[in-house]
């Protein structure tokens, strides 16, 4: 249940999600649901929050931003979750992805490279009681061999190729959603994996941060000013 006290943001996120997202045509029941619920202005910083249900990405501090609410949605409905499903996202940031994804499926694992931005998002899940979110501070491109396979993973900064170890830690038939690109404009793609192979799906133009990483960019790609 979104908090009593909400501050007229409930109506902002229902026409968020049938004015930005549904009339876009992504209409998979659980991803509306989870983004309806979600409180998307908790997870930026408090001098921003007005611009939480607007129709663009929000700076979050250290030069990263929290995407903007349909590219969230269609990338979450891309992952083909169910209540079952196993899931690693490689940049938490803020946490709202994390919170999306823990609303629909089984268990979550997050990987973020900033410990500051980490400990944040991990408290603010904490609080909103999200008891399937694993928040870890690390390189996400290297994955998380301990917690794998994954039925999916989602990627939410711009990668120059799929890092291997995504691939590897991926379940058979399960989904790797990430932008690539250079780091000035990607493509969003999906993976299925069908045995050694790997069906691609092109999705549509997007514009993320760098993955900086040791199977993505180097340091000096990155936008931290
Ligand atoms: N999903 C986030 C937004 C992500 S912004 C949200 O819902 O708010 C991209 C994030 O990826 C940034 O926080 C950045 O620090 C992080 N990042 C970049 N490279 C990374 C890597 N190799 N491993 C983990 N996190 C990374």
């Amino acid at each position: 249940m979104p908090a009593p006290d909400d501050n007229g943001f409930a109506g902002m996120r229902r026409n968020m999600v049938t004015y930005q997202i549904e009339a876009r045509g992504v209409h998979a029941e659980n991803v509306l649901a989870a983004m309806r619920h979600v409180p998307r202005h908790l997870f930026l910083p408090e001098s921003l929050r007005w611009a939480a249900y607007d129709d663009t990405p929000v700076s979050i501090g250290r030069g990263q931003t929290i995407s903007q609410p349909y590219i969230v949605a269609r990338m979450t409905e891309l992952l083909e979750l169910d209540p079952d499903s196993t899931v690693l996202e490689i940049g938490t940031g803020s946490g709202y992805q994390a919170a999306v994804l823990a609303e629909i499926a089984h268990e979550v694992w997050t990987i973020e490279r900033y410990g500051d931005l980490a400990r944040e998002a991990e408290r603010l899940l904490e609080g909103l009681g999200y008891q399937n979110v694993h928040v870890i501070v690390g390189d996400g491109t290297l994955g998380c061999a301990e917690a794998a396979p994954f039925d999916a993973i989602i990627v939410t900064a711009a990668a120059p190729h799929v890092p291997t170890a995504l691939a590897e830690q991926l379940s058979e038939g399960g989904r790797l959603v990430i932008p690539v690109g250079d780091t000035s404009v990607q493509e969003l793609r999906q993976y299925r994996k069908q045995g050694d192979a790997f069906k691609e799906a092109r999705v549509l133009d997007c514009r993320f941060v760098p993955l900086v990483g040791r199977d993505a960019f180097g340091e000096s790609r990155d936008g931290t000013p």
